[in-house]
């Protein structure tokens, strides 16, 4: 059996995704400026889609939503973009204020422009792995020019207060971002009544293509060009739009949208019985409160087991978890939000996440609790430290 329990880090196309998409890499393959037949016959496809992520995000078209590659490139544009437009012409303005937890995207880019004058506060997590409201308010300061956080953690799942944030920001005037990638499909997303200037998201996240996402910008709030070329979305990102990818990303938030109450009902159902069974494993730590979480994501540590070597078993019976981030599993680093959560340094290596999907089967659910229990069990009897941190209490 084959069990995919790392849906953080990236999840499978929808079969109607892959269906819709399937005609653009074949008779539909006109450049969509172009002004020929080919180009208008593609372009209906292109605003269905884009209305799709309107709708989906609750904005009016007034506003804008830019095609990037991925959220890695929509977290660069809003951080560089805000430094061009406002930092390099105000410098007197130039404090951002952002969670120790956000992803590298985020932190390699605002470590980048520090070295261009950027001041920056790393507000930290508490205990729970949660962020408190009151110590991203109180970061600000009179040179804050902008609060990006993420609305949801992608190793452990906790919600992060963007509404209240938010909604201090705008009084405060200052601008305000969130990286959702991991909130779209989780979360129930309203713009309409949340005050979010940006906002990114990546279609790989939600069932959709890999290599195309997106950020959300605010009327009024437009962002410089940061790649010059062609005329394409309106002269705002140069580069012929890749129409199949956005096609499908349109359809796979729709889908992702309407499929946010069976992730709050049945994926959590899964997932809870997989974290109560887990659980049920002496010296296992789960990361944060099930309610704070979103529905399909579990963060553990199980003492005296590497993270790593649970994966190897896990993997041997053909399913794939993570240590965290895929974009640090190359390093075999520790933890970071583990790390950044735990007193005891053994957490960070020892953290282990397993994320859901709505694809995700009861069966699936069942043969994983049976392999990680026997495997628990199997590496708990050759792990040295737990068995010395046993005895000596
Ligand atoms: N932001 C968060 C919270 C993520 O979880 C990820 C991917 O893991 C990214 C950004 C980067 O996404 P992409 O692969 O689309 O660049």
């Amino acid at each position: 059996m084959r069990v995919y329990l790392d849906n953080n880090a990236t999840t499978k196309i929808d079969p109607l995704v892959r269906v819709k998409m399937q005609p653009f890499f074949e008779e539909l393959y006109g450049n969509p400026n172009s002004l020929h037949k080919y180009g208008m016959e593609v372009r209906p496809a292109l605003n269905e889609a884009l209305g799709a992520m309107y709708d989906a995000l609750g904005v009016p078209d007034a506003d804008d939503i830019l095609i990037t590659s991925c959220a890695t490139e929509s977290n660069n544009s809003v951080l560089k973009g805000i430094f061009f437009k406002y930092i390099l012409a105000n410098p007197e303005k130039n404090h951002i204020v952002t969670t120790s937890v956000e992803h590298p995207a985020i932190l390699d880019t605002l470590l980048f422009l520090s070295d261009y004058g950027v001041d920056v506060t790393y507000v930290d997590v508490d205990a729970e792995g949660g962020i408190s409201a009151e110590a991203m308010m109180a970061a600000v300061t009179d040179k804050t020019i902008l609060i990006s956080m993420m609305w949801a953690n992608n190793e452990t799942g906790m919600i992060f207060p963007v509404e209240e944030v938010s909604a201090f920001a705008k009084e405060k005037g200052i601008l305000f971002h969130t990286d959702a990638v991991q909130a779209i499909g989780k979360l129930k997303i309203d713009l309409s009544a949340v005050n979010v200037d940006y906002l990114t998201f990546s279609a790989h996240k939600f069932h959709g293509p890999k290599g195309i996402g997106g950020l959300y910008v605010k009327k009024g709030k437009e962002l410089p060009n940061l790649l010059h070329g062609g005329e394409q979305m309106g002269g705002k990102r140069a580069g012929t739009l890749n129409v199949a990818y956005i096609v499908g990303m349109g359809l796979a938030m729709k889908q992702a949208a309407g499929h946010v109450d069976k992730m709050n009902t049945d994926v959590k159902r899964l997932r809870d019985k997989l974290e109560d069974a887990i659980k049920m494993i002496a010296d296992t730590i789960v990361v944060g409160p099930r309610e704070k979480r979103t529905p399909n994501t579990i963060l553990i540590s199980l003492r005296g087991i590497e993270g790593e070597s649970m994966l190897w078993d896990l993997n041997k019976a053909g399913i794939a978890a993570s240590t965290g981030s895929a974009c640090a599993s190359e390093s075999l680093e520790a933890n970071p939000v583990m790390s950044a959560i735990g007193e005891d340094p053994e957490l960070a290596h020892t953290a282990m996440r397993l994320s859901l999907s709505r694809f995700t089967t009861e069966e699936e659910i069942d043969y994983t609790i049976k392999i990680f229990t026997a495997a628990a069990e199997r590496l708990r009897s050759i792990s040295s430290t737990y068995a010395y941190t046993n005895e000596v209490g």
